[in-house]
């Protein structure tokens, strides 16, 4: 069985409030779409391809930022009309099935997908579904209730569901005037059969601020590994420049030699954020050779590390600063200090500490040509 996974993320919906599509807002600090192609993920021999709207092509690398994907199908003005594209971009290679699957249910597992693939083997359309256990009532427009609806025989659809590829294809082709709100649906317009597997109550679709809030408390109480990073950084001193540390122009009478705004303190965090994701050095990602980075200020450099960091949900829990040198005395200056990082990072103050010390006048920093600094960070990140 080759099987593909096509993500549907082209929907605009603004239901949940924000200038962003519910699909790339923020779920614990992760865009809701990664974490349905990273629960995908976690299923062997599934491919995924994902059909996002026109124009959140920016949206979309930054939501994926270093998955491996083949490049996102642009989606139509419905959802139907999405499926389809994404089933004609995988038509040339034909797999024997799909999975088509909505980016607003990060939560589906891999007993689930597992689940549904099986079912593919005895059926051309599995549908997940849960039962109805609330009584159901007909309400009319004035609120008026009406009558019981016998819930018998009723489910609560979900996805992913899975087809055989030819046969829902075929239908969306065919029916494409038609509207579905789901591809079962599609199917049944041709009179396939389509069998009901388990669904799972955590797989539900965030649509409401209520599902928001349910999608985070289920994430606050997964476990989560914890990772340290270490960055050390020097630079010497130099006349006729500023000093900036932690971002704040310091008054001295020299500044630090450097190709950008030489914030040694920076840096050090910098490299420590980078050695947390095992991402290399500021320098590999920022080259002093590249006049791009010419004086620029080293907040720049902080943010880029700091989203690598988020994009894989990582959380910074914790930074700790050494700032090392004889002069300028640091501690008239530390809360500045402590809160301009706390700021960059968006982090409350009371997880940032910045402190100081000097060699007792030994070496290059004792001797006042330059100063060093090393910071620790440390992050939480999903199992
Ligand atoms: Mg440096």
């Amino acid at each position: 069985m080759e099987c593909v996974a096509l993500v549907m993320a082209a929907g605009s919906g603004l239901r949940l409030g924000g200038e962003l599509p519910k699909q790339y807002q923020a779920l614990a600090g992760q865009p809701m779409l990664r974490r349905s192609i990273e629960a995908l993920r976690a299923c062997p021999d599934l491919r995924q391809q994902v059909v996002i709207g026109a124009g959140q092509e920016g949206l979309y690398a930054a939501a994926t930022q270093g998955l491996e994907l083949p490049p996102p199908v642009i989606g139509g003005a419905t959802r139907q009309a999405s499926v389809r594209r994404g089933l004609e971009a995988l038509a040339p290679r034909a797999p024997s099935h799909v999975l088509v699957h909505d980016a607003a249910r990060p939560f589906a597992t891999p007993a689930l997908v597992t689940r549904v693939q099986q079912a593919l083997a005895g059926a051309r359309a599995v549908l997940p579904v849960l039962p109805v256990v609330d009584t159901l009532k007909a309400i009319d427009a004035t609120g008026a209730v009406r009558a019981e609806v016998p819930r018998d025989g009723l489910g609560r659809a979900q996805t992913p569901q899975g087809f055989d590829f030819a046969t829902l294809l075929d239908a969306h082709r065919r029916h494409a005037d038609q509207d579905c709100t789901d591809d079962t649906g599609v199917v049944a317009l041709d009179g396939v059969p389509v069998l009901a597997v388990e669904g799972e109550e955590e797989n539900f679709k965030v649509t409401t601020e209520a599902d928001m809030a349910r999608a985070e408390a289920l994430l606050a109480r997964q476990p989560r590994r914890w990772i340290s990073g270490s960055g050390f950084d020097v630079h010497a001193f130099a006349a006729g420049r500023p000093l900036v540390l932690c971002g704040v122009a310091l008054p001295h009478d020299r500044g630090l030699a450097g190709h950008s705004d030489a914030d040694v303190a920076l840096h050090a965090v910098t490299d420590a954020l980078l050695g947390s994701i095992a991402e290399g050095d500021i320098g590999s990602h920022f080259p002093p050779s590249d006049a791009r980075w010419r004086d620029v200020a080293s907040a720049q450099f902080l943010h880029h590390a700091a989203g690598l960091v988020q994009a894989r949900g990582g959380r910074i829990e914790h930074v700790d600063l050494t700032i090392i040198g004889e002069r300028p005395k640091i501690g008239p200056h530390r809360d500045a200090l402590r809160a301009s990082l706390a700021g960059l990072l968006g982090l409350d103050p009371a997880r940032v500490s910045v402190k100081a010390t000097t060699t007792e006048r030994l070496g290059f920093c004792g001797r006042e040509e330059g100063l060093a600094a090393q910071a620790t960070v440390s992050l939480s990140f999903p199992l």
